[in-house]
């Protein structure tokens, strides 16, 4: 049975599901609000077993092999010597090429851009979507593949779940910068470059790494530094942060976003506290950003005709490197759910199949953070 589908958000999440849906003759679209979809947007991502898996699937198994290698992991003191050093190959593709890779495979008029719902009226058998614009939509199935701050949680959590919605603030940020390997300092370049770097410094916790550049290359001199500086930063504060950006309410800064003077001071808490070649990178960076880390477990991933997938169904602390992962994994087990079986019953069994794992990755994000000595 061909079902019309409705995909909210078409990051690869999304895409991931909506690539596998159509192929099994559904008829999905996806509803993505960014204007001019999310071309050049990523950075990088560790390859896992499911990311291997899908792009198997859908017949791009070389994509996996085009990334940057470190060869191997070093751990940096205060001071910048390396006080251990683990033979520990490990690659990073590019988050661009795999998205970039996934779109293609889908008919162009599928992918809706500027296509932000507002509302989803939800039914026994369907879903009456609305966008922003005005466009209107009936699905026999929505797939909420909304991201982080995904409005379809709540139809899923159901009336007056608000507070079960909203991802936990888990007490500290990533600051993060993305440099052109061009820009990085000679002297640290030759130490850092080829290898995953990491420092561990009373309540924080900073690593940096090579990937590919803005559009998927790979070759000496066009790829990116990678840096991230783990820092407690109270819920006051945060929100004190976002407001003096100008994006209250908002869960994260963009490059760009950040004020000059947060800037400023961050390189010098930089200098002051972390080895001489992340305060460097750090200084380097025009853009830094800042992604507040939060977690999110969804008490359910389905209700009636409504399913959650990747980061609105679980969000894990980051340093699982795993979120891409998982959000394959859930397209891949939806996917194989829906293949032949009723709707109700398919649903019933991704759920099955996808809840502990979800809840098993956001439990094993907060012991890595534990281990890490970032915040309870
Ligand atoms: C631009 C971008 C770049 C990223 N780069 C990386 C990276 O380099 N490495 C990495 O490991 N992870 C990256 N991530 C995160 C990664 O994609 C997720 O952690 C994970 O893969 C789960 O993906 P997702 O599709 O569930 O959620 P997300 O990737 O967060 O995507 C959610 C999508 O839903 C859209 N959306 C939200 N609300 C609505 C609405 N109401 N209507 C329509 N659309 C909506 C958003 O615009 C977004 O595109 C990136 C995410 C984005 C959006």
């Amino acid at each position: 049975m061909s079902l019309r589908i409705g995909m909210v958000g078409g990051s690869v999440g999304g895409l991931f599901a909506a690539v596998l849906l159509a192929r099994q003759g559904h008829r999905v679209t996806v509803m993505e609000r960014a204007r001019h979809g999310l071309a050049r947007r990523g950075a990088g991502l560790v390859v896992q077993e499911p990311v291997t898996r899908i792009l198997r699937q859908v017949g791009l198994p070389r994509l996996a092999e085009k990334g940057v290698w470190a060869a191997e992991r070093i751990m940096l003191d205060a001071h910048g010597a390396v006080t251990s050093r683990e033979a520990s190959p490990q690659m990073q593709m590019s988050w661009d090429l795999l998205y970039d890779g996934f779109r293609k495979l889908l008919p162009e008029h599928l992918y809706l851009t500027g296509a932000t719902v507002g509302e989803a009226v939800p039914s026994p058998d369907g879903v009456q979507v609305v966008l922003e614009d005005g466009r209107a939509f009936g699905f026999d199935l929505l797939i909420g593949a909304d991201g982080q701050g995904s409005m379809v949680r709540g139809l899923v959590a159901g009336n007056g779940a608000e507070e079960r919605i909203r991802p936990d603030y888990v007490g500290y940020a990533a600051w993060r910068g993305l440099v052109p390997e061009a820009a990085m300092p000679p002297d640290a370049a030759g130490e850092l470059f080829g290898r995953m770097a990491f420092h561990n410094g009373r309540g924080m916790h900073a690593l940096g790494y090579l990937i590919p550049g803005a559009e998927g290359e790979t070759a000496v001199g066009e790829r990116r530094y990678n840096w991230v500086w783990y820092r407690p930063l109270s819920p006051e504060a945060l929100q004190d942060l976002l407001a003096h950006a100008g994006r209250a309410g908002a869960l994260s800064l963009g490059p760009g976003e950040l004020p000059a003077d947060i800037r400023a001071s961050l390189q010098a808490d930089a200098r002051a506290q972390l080895p001489p070649q992340f305060a460097a990178a750090v200084a380097a960076q025009a853009q830094p950003f800042v992604q507040p880390i939060y977690e999110y477990e969804t008490p359910r991933m389905v209700r009636q005709r409504i399913a959650l997938l990747g980061d609105a169904a679980f969000i894990a602390r980051p340093h699982t490197a795993m979120g891409v992962a998982k959000a394959a994994g859930d397209a891949m087990a939806l996917a194989a759910a829906l293949d032949g079986r009723p709707v109700d019953e398919a649903l019933a069994a991704y759920e099955r199949a996808r809840l502990p794992q979800g809840r098993a990755m956001v439990d094993y994000g907060r012991r890595l953070g534990r281990s890490l000595s970032m915040s309870p």
